[in-house]
């Protein structure tokens, strides 16, 4: 497996590849939803390409940049044991140019509320990085995680809208035994924080009760039982929303067999460490 940490020796090693390449955009710290991501890209039969960038751009002031856990040897382990065939771990300074201009990729329909509203400029710094990272490596499939729900529907987006010629794949949650999803930002929990993290999952778990056993139809009744369950758990929420499975826009009532389902999205902090969720329910889920 090869590393690159400069965009002109990753261009030479690209242009090397006769095959398809998949694309795994991460910011290091691997757990097993970031594998079971490299091994779904290599099941689609070309090479896999892993990045490896704790992005700054897509951090607020006062947000975890600067203590982002950046364990560059182990990720580079966990890669190569996935079948990653290179990596690209670049240097800030090799993705951004000094005095680089701003350059304002933005969805606002898609990236004004729920993450964006908590997290302002927050997805205008990853369609940059991702942009950036697509021209680079210039790969036919991108790999995401549907636990990032709103991120993978604002990618998916701007794929299409730039007529980037590169598949965008969605790969479930992956999950602990007991249902907390997998982050790299559960290595800042402690155990009694652990257990108020699980609140996010009991939270969807009630809303997919709600929705597909009672059939419950009024989004601010599933909403208001969100909340509650994790301020049960001690969690500080930021929202606990049901949306549309595609535009994330309100909706006026569930309708159970939606296509795609309806996307039932929380956020909440827990101590200091910010940590989100969702679920698709419903009988027209995917
Ligand atoms: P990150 O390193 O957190 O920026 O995430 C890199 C990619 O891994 C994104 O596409 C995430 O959605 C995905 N990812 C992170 N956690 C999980 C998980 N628990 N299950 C599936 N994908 C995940």
């Amino acid at each position: 497996m090869w590393v690159s940490e400069s965009v002109n020796d990753l261009r030479q090693r690209r242009r090397a590849i006769d095959q398809p390449v998949a694309l795994v955009p991460t910011m290091g710290a691997l757990h097993a939803g970031h594998v079971a991501l490299l091994e779904h890209a290599k099941r689609l039969g070309g090479a896999v390409i892993a990045s490896i960038f704790v992005n700054p751009t897509q951090f607020g002031p006062g947000e975890d940049f600067e203590r982002y856990p950046r364990p560059l040897e182990d990720d580079l382990a966990v890669c190569e044991q996935a079948g990653a065939d290179g990596v690209f771990a670049p240097q800030p300074d090799e993705v951004y140019l000094p005095n680089e201009s701003t350059l304002n990729i933005d969805l606002p329909t898609l990236t004004g509320d729920l993450e964006g509203a908590h997290r302002p400029g927050h997805f205008q710094g990853v369609c940059l990085v991702v942009a950036k990272l697509f021209n680079m490596v210039q790969p036919d499939a991108a790999v995401f995680g549907r636990k990032d729900y709103q991120q993978l529907k604002v990618i998916e987006a701007m794929t299409a809208a730039l007529a980037m010629p590169i598949a965008i794949v969605a790969h479930p949650t992956v999950r602990e035994p007991d249902g907390l999803a997998l982050s790299s930002r559960n290595a800042y929990l402690n155990d009694e924080q652990r257990g108020h993290a699980l609140g996010l999952y009991k939270a969807l778990s009630a809303a997919r009760e709600l929705i597909e056993t009672e059939g419950e139809n009024d989004p601010a009744a599933v909403e208001s039982a969100m909340t509650q369950v994790m301020t049960a758990h001690h969690v500080e929420v930021d929202y606990a929303a049901v949306r549309h499975p595609h535009s994330l826009a309100r909706l006026d009532c569930i309708e159970p067999n939606l296509t795609g389902g309806i996307a039932a999205l929380v956020a909440g902090r827990v101590g200091d460490v910010r940590l989100i969720d969702n679920l698709t329910l419903g009988g027209g889920a995917s």
